[in-house]
C-alpha cells in the first residue's frame, strides 16, 4: 500500500440526541495522529469541549469509539471505548473528572463492520430504550433506531444480552446491568460487552468496561442497551498482512503471563497472587496484609487441586492468549465465574473471605449486576474495616458488615446493585467523608485501588483511569526493588514506563498483548497505510496523558488531590518489601512529579483556546 498522509484519512462520527431520537452523521478528516489512532487520544480531545459538572445530566456526553486496530485482523484488536466525565472520580472541589473505560468481546468488531467509528450520545430517552444500529446492505450507511426496553428493566447483564441475542442473532451488544439503571445510588456501574463464548454457551461471560461508572452515565440516559447488528464480514487488513505480529501476540514473551502453561504461559493474571505472596504483598483485610500464608489456598494451583472445580482457559474472538480463566463445577459442568486477579483478591482475602465457592458467587454477582468488582470490593473492605475499628462503640456501616462474612457481603452487593444501599454505592471516598475517616479509604481521586498494595506503589495518584489500567507502576517495586526518589519520578512520568500502559488504549488492542512500540506501530501502519513509528506512538501516549491531566486541572484538581491514604504511608512489618513510601518520601515525590508533568504540559500541548 502506498504511504498515506494522516490528512488523507477520515472517520465516521455520529451525534445521537437521545431526547429527540435524532442522529447526525459526519465524516471527519483526521487532523492529527490522535484522530487517526482513535481511542483515548481522540476521546480526551473531544472531552475538552464537552465539560460538565454533572455526569448524569442529560446534557452530559457519553462518547463511544474504536481504536485504529479495533475490529481489524490484529489479534486482541477488539476494544470498544466509553469516555465521559465520571460520577466516581472527582476533585476535592466536587467536580467530576474525565475518564475512559474499555472492553473486549465482539461488540467493537461489529461496530467496525457497521462503519461506526465514534458515537457521541447526549440527552436522555423518555423511557428505558435500546438503540439498534444496523445497515440495509453490507457496506451501506449505518441506520439508527430506538426500541422500547421496558422488558429489560431490572434484568442482569447476561439476561439482557441473551434476550437481545434471541431477537438479533447477527448482533453483539453493550448493556448496563441493574447497577447502571440505579445510577443515582451506584457510582461504579459498568457496561457489559457480549462475547462469542457468551452467546454460544448462554453463560455470563461478558467483557466489562469496568472503571469509573460509565454504566451509570449510560443508564442516566435511559439507554439500557446498544445493539450492533450486522452479519460478519472479512476482517481488514487481510490476516496475512499481520501474520508475524499476531504470532508475537499469541506466542511471544509479552503475553506469557496471561497464557496457559501448555503454551509457555504463566496462567493468567491469577499468577500475580503467587508472585506477590512470598513478599506478603497480596491485599488482605483492606490492603493491610497479615504477613501469614492465609491467602495461599487461593493460588490457582491450589484451587486446581480442589475436586469441585475445573478451570478452563477461554478467549474472546480469535484471541490466542486465552486469558479468561473460567471456573466450572467439575461434576455438573456449570459455569461459576471468571476469575481475574483483581476481582478475585478484592472479593476474597481483602474482605477476609477464603472459601472458593463463596468467592465465585461474589465475583459472578458483581458481573451480573453490572458493578465494578474493584470499586465494590474496596468499598466493602472500607466498611468492614470501619466496623472493626468501631466494634466497641456500636457505630457501624451497612448493618455491621464484618470481615469474613460472605453471606453479608453477598447481601450487601445485591443491595448495592439494586440501588438500595447508597451508602456503599457511593464508593470509598464519599463514604469515608461521610463517616469522617479518610486515612484508610483505599482510593486516589475517588478511584478505588486495584489489588496491588498502595504501600508499594506511589504512582497511583497519577493514574487517569484506575491504578492498573492507566499507570504501569503497580508491580515495579516487586520486580525492581528500587526506592530512590528520582527513579520513581522518572518511572511515573515517563511515556516509556508508567504512562506506557495507555498506548493500547490509543489503538484498540488488549494490554495483555504485551507488544513493543515498534510492533504496534507496524500494525497501525499496515492497517491504516499511514507510516507511524514507535516514537510517534510514544509521543502520542504522552500527549494523551497530558490531555487527561490538563482536564483534571480544569475540573478543579489541585496539588492536594494527588494523594494516597495516610495509613498506607506508615510502616507495615507484615510486608516483606522495602519500606520507602514514607510521608516524607511521598510529599517530595508529589512535588517533583507535579512539577515534571506541569513542565511537560507546557512543552507538549498547545494551549486551549
Ligand atoms: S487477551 Fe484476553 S481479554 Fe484480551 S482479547 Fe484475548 S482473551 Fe480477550
Amino acid at each position: 500500500m502506498a504511504e498515506r498522509k494522516v490528512s488523507e484519512l477520515s472517520f465516521n462520527r455520529y451525534w445521537v440526541d437521545l431526547e429527540a431520537h435524532s442522529v447526525r452523521s459526519e465524516t471527519v478528516a483526521c487532523e492529527d495522529l490522535e484522530d487517526l489512532l482513535g481511542g483515548i487520544g481522540r476521546g480526551f480531545k473531544l472531552l475538552e469541549g464537552l465539560r460538565t459538572d454533572d455526569p448524569h445530566s442529560p446534557s452530559a456526553a457519553l462518547v463511544m469509539n474504536l481504536g485504529a486496530l479495533s475490529g481489524t485482523s490484529m489479534m486482541t484488536g477488539l476494544r470498544t471505548f466509553f469516555h465521559a466525565y465520571s460520577p466516581l472520580k472527582r476533585s476535592s472541589s466536587g467536580l467530576p473528572s474525565a475518564i475512559w473505560s474499555a472492553g473486549s468481546g465482539k461488540f467493537g468488531t461489529k461496530l467496525r463492520f457497521l462503519g461506526v467509528d465514534e458515537v457521541i450520545f447526549t440527552g436522555r430517552c423518555a423511557g428505558p430504550s435500546t438503540l439498534h444500529i444496523t445497515q440495509s446492505q453490507a457496506g451501506g450507511e449505518a441506520e439508527f433506531s430506538f426500541k422500547d426496553a421496558a422488558a429489560l428493566v431490572g434484568q442482569t447483564t447476561n439476561a439482557k444480552i441473551q434476550a437481545l441475542y434471541g431477537e438479533y442473532p447477527d448482533a453483539h451488544f453493550a448493556v448496563v446491568g441493574p447497577a447502571g439503571e440505579n445510577y443515582e445510588t451506584v457510582l461504579y456501574a459498568t457496561i457489559a460487552l457480549s462475547s462469542e463464548n457468551q452467546l454460544k454457551s448462554g453463560d455470563a461471560k461478558a467483557r466489562y468496561c469496568g472503571r469509573g461508572g460509565m454504566g451509570g452515565v449510560m443508564g442516566s440516559k435511559n439507554l439500557l442497551a446498544i445493539v450492533a447488528d450486522t452479519p460478519d464480514q472479512k476482517l481488514q487488513p487481510p490476516a496475512a498482512t499481520l501474520k508475524r505480529i499476531n504470532s508475537v501476540v499469541g506466542t511471544g514473551d509479552g503475553s506469557r503471563r496471561f497464557r496457559e502453561a501448555k503454551t509457555g504461559g504463566m496462567g493468567g493474571t491469577w499468577a500475580n497472587a503467587e508472585a506477590l505472596s512470598p513478599s506478603h504483598a497480596v491485599p488482605e483485610y483492606n490492603f493491610m496484609p497479615t504477613g501469614t500464608d492465609i491467602s495461599v489456598p487461593l493460588h490457582r494451583k491450589n484451587v486446581e487441586q480442589l475436586e469441585d472445580f475445573t478451570i478452563k482457559a477461554e478467549a474472546c474472538f480469535r484471541c490466542g492468549i486465552r486469558c479468561h480463566k473460567n471456573l466450572y463445577e467439575t461434576k455438573s459442568g456449570t459455569f461459576r465465574a471468571k476469575l481475574d486477579y483483581e476481582p478475585l483478591v478484592l472479593l476474597s482475602s481483602n474482605i477476609g473471605v477464603f472459601d472458593v465457592d463463596a468467592i465465585c458467587e461474589l465475583v459472578e454477582l458483581t458481573d451480573q449486576l453490572g458493578l465494578d468488582a474493584i470499586s465494590c470490593g474496596v468499598t466493602l473492605s472500607y466498611a468492614m474495616e470501619y466496623n472493626r475499628r468501631h466494634a466497641d462503640s456500636g457505630a457501624s456501616i451497612a448493618g455491621g458488615l464484618a470481615y469474613g462474612d460472605a453471606a453479608a457481603a453477598r447481601h450487601a452487593i445485591e443491595s448495592i446493585g439494586e440501588g438500595k444501599l447508597p451508602q456503599l454505592g457511593q464508593g470509598a471516598l464519599r463514604l469515608s467523608e461521610e463517616v469522617g475517616e479518610p486515612a484508610y479509604a483505599m482510593h486516589s481521586k475517588g478511584m478505588e485501588f486495584p489489588a496491588y498494595l498502595p504501600q508499594t506503589n506511589p504512582g497511583y495518584p497519577w493514574a487517569l483511569a484506575g491504578g492498573h489500567m492507566s499507570m504501569r507502576t503497580y508491580l515495579v517495586l516487586l520486580n525492581e526493588r528500587e526506592v530512590g526518589i528520582d527513579y520513581w519520578v522518572d518511572t511515573i512520568t515517563s511515556p516509556e514506563r508508567g504512562l506506557s500502559i495507555m498506548r493500547d488504549d490509543l489503538v484498540g488492542i488488549c494490554k495483555f498483548s504485551g507488544l513493543s512500540n515498534d510492533d504496534v506501530s507496524e500494525a497501525v501502519t499496515k492497517a491504516t497505510g499511514v507510516n507511524v513509528s514507535g516514537e510517534d506512538l510514544r509521543d502520542a501516549v504522552l500527549r494523551a496523558f497530558l490531555r487527561g491531566y490538563r482536564l483534571e486541572r480544569l475540573q478543579g484538581f489541585t496539588n492536594d488531590d494527588y494523594q494516597l491514604p495516610a495509613d498506607v504511608l506508615e510502616k507495615s512489618d507484615a510486608i516483606d518489601l522495602p519500606y520507602f513510601n514514607t510521608p516524607e518520601f511521598f510529599a517530595e515525590l508529589q512535588e517533583k512529579v507535579l512539577a515534571k508533568f506541569d513542565a511537560l504540559l507546557e512543552a507538549n500541548l498547545p494551549k486551549l483556546p
